[in-house]
């Protein structure tokens, strides 16, 4: 029997569709989606700029629902609540038998690689299953895919209370890497972003203070927080040759920045200035398997806010409509799960 899925046709054009539904191959499981979230990286897929989302394709690497169907020696059950890691990986080289599975030369996500969530039914490796804990409703579970990445974020950082943190983008990894850090005892997260809405929600969520770069002088007010000496980390969450170069001026010497943002490819920035003043850098991407696990956690613990309309629920058939607002006019609307 067909089934609907959200088909990606071209630039800017999302079709549902009557498709055969995913069947169960050895080793795999076919999950019934409750939710599948619109990710930020998406989205320049679909306006057909990514050289690795070409259509027909189903995208989506956010999601939760019950499994539907098992494949053979499968040990997983029919009807469990579940999500899964959508990052799969060869599973037998260096980075892999590391735990390190995002640095995989071979990791294949879902939705870009394969057919992703955005859709009645999505197929995964056992592997990357997750079972939910019942405090666990499908809406949080689905958020525990970009949640992990802001884990791999902060626990890069290893920061102590008292510290400060400037987070500069309040997309949803922005917003959530505000919340794991709070999670994890920064006292101090100060929060950039041009978007007025957004920025008022990074205050209910626990900013120390807002600032948006086109009336606050940044550089100022951080200096005036740390007695002139800057944050001791920064994380850009955006990928704009500004962002990164604000993100470097605001660190102090041999502060650390975070480069998770991939806005562009190519930006320059002032590296003498980054030598004279030892400042780390490094790049962030995706999470380990543990990380993806230990956000399931942390979202049960209720450590990220869902309230403040910041997350709409919408039909899948609206996805189109949604991809487009959240590049054209995304507002106070940082995260949309999609229900099929
Ligand atoms: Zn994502
Ligand atoms: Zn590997």
């Amino acid at each position: 029997m067909p089934v609907k899925a959200l088909i990606y046709e071209g630039p800017r054009t999302m079709t549902l569709r009557e498709v055969d539904p995913p069947y169960p191959v050895p080793g795999e499981v076919v999950v019934e989606v409750a939710y599948s979230g619109i990710c930020g990286s998406e989205l320049s897929g679909f306006m057909g700029q990514s050289s690795v989302r070409k259509p027909p394709l189903i995208f989506g690497h956010e999601f939760s629902g019950r499994i539907a169907d098992t494949g053979s020696g499968t040990m997983l059950v029919k009807g469990s609540r579940v999500t899964a890691n959508p990052l799969i990986s060869c599973g037998h080289c260096t980075f892999c038998r590391a735990g390190e599975e995002q640095l995989c030369a071979d990791r294949r996500l879902l939705g870009v690689a394969r057919a992703g969530s955005n859709a009645a039914y999505v197929a995964v490796p056992e592997d990357r299953v997750v079972l939910l804990p019942s405090a666990l409703s499908f809406e949080q579970a689905t958020l525990a895919e970009p949640i992990a990445y802001a884990v791999h974020v902060i626990e890069m950082l290893t920061l102590e209370s008292g510290e400060v943190l400037v987070v500069i983008g309040m997309g949803p990894i922005g917003l959530f890497v505000l919340q794991v850090a709070l999670h994890y005892g920064t006292t101090h997260v100060y929060a950039v972003d041009t978007n007025p809405e957004r920025l008022a929600i990074a205050q209910v969520l626990g900013a120390e203070a807002t600032f948006n770069p086109l009336h606050d002088n940044v550089a100022l007010v951080i200096a005036d927080a740390t007695d002139g000496l800057g944050a001791h980390a920064v994380v850009d969450a955006v990928g704009s040759a500004v962002t990164r170069q604000t993100a470097v001026s605001l660190v102090r010497r041999r502060g650390t920045v975070i480069f998770s943002g991939l806005h562009m490819a190519e930006t320059s920035l002032v590296v003498n200035d980054m030598v004279r003043n030892e400042i780390i850098t490094r790049g962030a991407f995706a999470y380990r398997d543990d990380q993806f696990c230990r956000s399931v956690d942390i979202i049960a613990q209720g450590a990220v806010g869902l309230e403040n309309h910041w997350i709409v629920q919408a039909p899948l058939a609206d996805g189109g409509h949604w991809y487009e607002q959240l590049i054209t006019n995304p507002g106070r609307i940082a995260k949309v799960l999609l229900a099929p």
